[in-house]
């Protein structure tokens, strides 16, 4: 009632407050109530400042009031309790905060968390960090961090940052700083640094690591894929239409050749030409390899064998001052890629390993068996556990920097005088062997040489494929009837008059759709089909699929210097037809189509 309104006003200015109450409803004062009147005394009860209730103190004394000397000990009894209820609140929410801090410092599974004093002397380290690092709380407790995980030449920055949080304690966040672990692997973490103070001076500096490592790896391959598919779609795109006039060039010298009576002066100009139509090729293909739009010929093989046989070229190539070693164990086991690509491998490293010992040395090539049971048996990052084989290709030349070896692998990456290097030698080999399902890694000091390291997989079913017989087979025409798709006038003129002078029948379309007629009305009389694989419309795959499905043993030949991926090899196979790479030699073409016509097995030319 009125009384507690008034009470409240005065607890409120946190005072003490007496009164008499005659019509208390409350069961508990019935028997006090009965003797008499009942006098109560209300002492506020404060916890910290805050007025959190009143205690009362009720007595029957008729018509008496409590002493000051009383109301004072009462409401130190209440100051008493709310100091109580205070702690016990403190000590709670202290409680909390370290049940809170531990979760974050010791149960968190992400953000390795080390406290270390002015001096870098680690203080704590949390289980993430015995994680990241390798060392437990114990070992790294006292020792200064930098000793333990940062490289050497990071220290000076190390402790330049430290000084700096001292002499001015604000948070530092967002830096990336390579670590080491105690088992001696090199890691990149993001970090953050803030202080913890004591009366305004640094006590602790904490840092929290978050292990970046993975991340950064992906980020810098998906660079480096980028880079390479920029300058393969430019390569690609060049290749692609050069390949057609190399087919004209190169096709009409062959042609003209063998029209050319022996010993005519001619034939030294025409076989001029030929060459250089020959070293065109070569030289779109080497573009191509960046692409990955070239089709490799790939088959199985031995790469020690590979690297025997290229020994003297590598020696010629390498001059009298090197000393040339190549060992190889791996007889037996084959690798899946294409040969030629990787000749272009040994010729790439043996060209750097030249260029880093212009005062001789010695260049070794050794190829092995190697298994990897468990990520850590090798310093590749990611590469699964299996069967590898291991190609150790070292020199004991200059050796490079860690920034240079950063680069590496990029295009048009090098440290050589204009006109010495391209850059090129190798992202193309990282191409190759990426390309062929192998990791390659780089070990190297300065002035202390280069080793490096490719890792094959092995492929399932033993030994080499047999080389292909083809060259075997002479060079015949016919009289067959040959449908020839090509969008590209001027080559399917070519092949056309190629194989009319082979005594073939021929028939051209400039598009799939115009053969797609062609065969509708005379279909029957056509007995192999060859068609481009990239033209505008129908493409030669779709065009290959539809014929097929009316006549399951038409003979189709799809030709291309080009193709998106392996897609069309793929789907070449799967559908039963050949395949040819444009530019293509006048006599290697006659020989596919004799040999098919004949009906000798038809396999990828
Ligand atoms: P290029 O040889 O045209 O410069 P590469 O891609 O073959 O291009 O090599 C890139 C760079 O890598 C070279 O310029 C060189 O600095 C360095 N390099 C490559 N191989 C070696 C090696 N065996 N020893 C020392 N440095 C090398
Ligand atoms: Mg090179």
């Amino acid at each position: 009632g009125p009384v507690f309104r008034r009470w409240e006003a005065a607890f409120a200015r946190r005072m003490p407050i007496q009164g008499l109450v005659r019509d208390s409803p409350s069961p508990e004062r019935e028997v006090l109530q009965s003797q008499g009147v009942i006098s109560i005394v209300g002492i506020p009860i404060l916890i910290g400042k805050e007025y959190a209730g009143f205690i009362g103190f009720d007595e029957c004394r008729r018509e008496r009031e409590w002493s000051a000397a009383e109301i004072d000990l009462l409401a130190a009894t209440a100051a008493t309790i709310g100091a109580a209820i205070e702690r016990h609140r403190a000590q709670e929410s202290t409680r909390a905060a370290i049940r809170r801090f531990e979760a974050i410092f010791e149960t968190n599974p992400m953000v390795a968390i080390q406290g270390v004093d002015p001096l870098g002397r680690v203080q704590h380290w949390n289980r993430a960090s015995e994680n990241l690092y390798g060392y437990s709380a114990r070992e790294a407790m006292g020792e200064r961090i930098q000793d333990l995980i940062l490289p050497e030449e990071t220290h000076a920055s190390f402790a330049k940052t430290l000084a700096r949080m001292v002499a001015n304690p604000s948070p530092l966040g967002g830096e990336e700083w390579k670590v080491r672990t105690r088992d001696g692997r090199e890691k990149v973490v993001y970090s953050a640094m803030f202080p913890l103070l004591r009366d305004g001076c640094v006590e602790e500096i904490f840092c929290m690591d978050v292990d970046v490592t993975e991340r950064r790896q992906l980020e810098d391959q998906l660079r480096h894929a980028q880079k390479m598919e920029a300058v393969g779609r430019l390569a690609g795109g060049v290749a692609h239409d050069f390949n057609n006039l190399l087919v004209v060039i190169g096709g009409y010298a062959d042609l003209l050749l063998d029209h050319t009576p022996k010993g005519h002066a001619d034939r030294l100009k025409i076989e001029g030409i030929q060459h250089a139509a020959q070293r065109a090729a070569a030289l779109t293909r080497q573009l191509l390899l960046f692409s990955r739009k070239q089709i490799p010929q790939t088959v199985r093989f031995e790469l020690g064998r590979l690297a025997e046989e290229s020994g003297e070229m590598l020696r010629r190539l390498l001059g009298e001052n090197i000393h040339v070693e190549i060992h190889r164990g791996d007889s037996g086991v084959a690798v899946r890629g294409d040969p030629n690509h990787f000749s272009q491998v040994f010729v790439n490293l043996a060209v750097n390993a030249r260029d880093a010992m212009p005062k001789g040395g010695e260049f070794t090539i050794a190829v092995s068996r190697k298994t990897v049971l468990k990520e850590k048996d090798t310093p590749f990052p990611g590469v699964p556990s299996g069967d590898y084989v291991e190609l150790r290709v070292a020199d004991t030349g200059c050796g490079m920097s860690p920034e240079v070896q950063a680069h590496l692998f990029e295009p048009f990456f090098t440290t050589k005088e204009l006109g010495k290097g391209t850059g090129l030698g190798l992202s193309i080999v990282y191409g190759i062997v990426r390309q062929a399902g192998g990791h390659i890694l780089v070990e190297s000091r300065e002035g202390k040489g280069t080793v490096l390291t490719i890792l094959m997989p092995v492929t399932a079913g033993g030994g080499e494929d047999t080389p292909r017989s083809g060259e075997e087979i002479p060079v015949t025409g016919g009289s067959e009837r040959i449908l020839v798709v090509e969008d590209n006038a001027p080559v399917r003129e070519f092949i056309l008059d190629t194989l009319r002078g082979a005594g073939y029948g021929v028939v051209g379309a400039a598009s799939a759709e115009e053969a797609l007629d062609h065969m509708a009305e005379e279909g029957g009389r056509i007995h192999l089909v060859l068609t481009d694989v990239v033209m505008p419309g129908i493409g030669g795959v779709e065009l290959a699929r539809r014929l097929r499905s009316e006549r399951h043993h038409l003979r189709v030949v799809l030709m291309s210097g080009f193709s998106d991926d392996e897609a069309v090899l793929r789907a070449a196979e799967e559908l039963g037809c050949v395949f040819i790479r444009k530019p293509f030699e006048v006599a290697e073409l006659r020989r596919l189509l004799r040999r098919l016509l004949d009906g000798v097995a038809p396999s990828t030319a």
